[in-house]
């Protein structure tokens, strides 16, 4: 991947993090401690801060150190699960990845996200967006089918109790209210989607 196409993406990625922070602490506040827009945005500013240092980086290197620095800069439960998607996205991808090979690389890395948060789907958490997300990918639907089904994914968090992170502390009370990590996931897709459309 040229390395304009990686600054672009990361500025588009911390711009969508940076105008939904406030929504996103909205929706943590409900069910959760109300820092998960903070914490985002405190990750990816800090990722952009260094943008140019990692668009230098052949792709599976940006992406490790990407998720080093989110790992060092989120914080919560979500800093060390988002830093393991992007780490281990790195570790799986190739240099000028085609659909295939990207298909693959994410499922494996949303299964290191899974073994690092005990975690599977229908728990209310970021993984109930990144499995239709990757289902999708491997179906060859199109950018805008893919935003649709994160976006549909996030929406399908609201009747789900929490089983994993703060939330599930709620029990019953997490009910109705949508995961904050599933929606910030979706933002994510809809900035990578868009962007890599935008510029194909
Ligand atoms: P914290 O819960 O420590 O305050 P954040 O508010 O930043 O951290 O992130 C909360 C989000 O992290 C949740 O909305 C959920 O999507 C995700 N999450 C928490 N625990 C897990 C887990 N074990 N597996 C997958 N995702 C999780
Ligand atoms: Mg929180």
């Amino acid at each position: 991947m040229a390395a304009s196409d990686l600054s672009r993406l990361i500025a588009a990625v911390a711009d969508t993090i940076a105008a939904h922070a406030d929504e996103l602490t909205a929706l943590d506040q409900a069910i959760g401690d109300g820092d998960h827009g903070l914490n985002m945005k405190r990750g990816f500013e800090a990722v952009r801060a260094e943008a140019d240092t990692f668009a230098a980086k052949p792709l599976p290197e940006a992406l490790k150190a990407i998720g080093t620095k989110l790992v060092m800069t989120v914080g919560g439960a979500s800093g060390p699960l988002f830093g393991t998607l992007f780490m281990a996205l790195g570790k799986e991808i190739s240099a000028e990845p085609d659909r295939a090979g990207l298909t693959i690389a994410f499922g494996k890395a949303i299964e290191a996200v899974a073994a690092r948060g005990k975690s599977q789907i229908g728990q209310k958490t970021m993984l109930d967006v990144l499995q239709p997300v990757h289902e999708a990918l491997a179906e060859g639907k199109t950018a805008a089918e893919i935003v649709a089904v994160a976006d549909r994914a996030a929406q399908a968090t609201v009747p789900m109790k929490a089983l994993r992170g703060r939330a599930s502390f709620l029990g019953d009370r997490s009910i109705g209210h949508m995961d904050a990590g599933a929606r910030s996931t979706a933002l994510l897709v809809r900035a990578v989607a868009e962007t890599i459309e935008r510029h194909a």
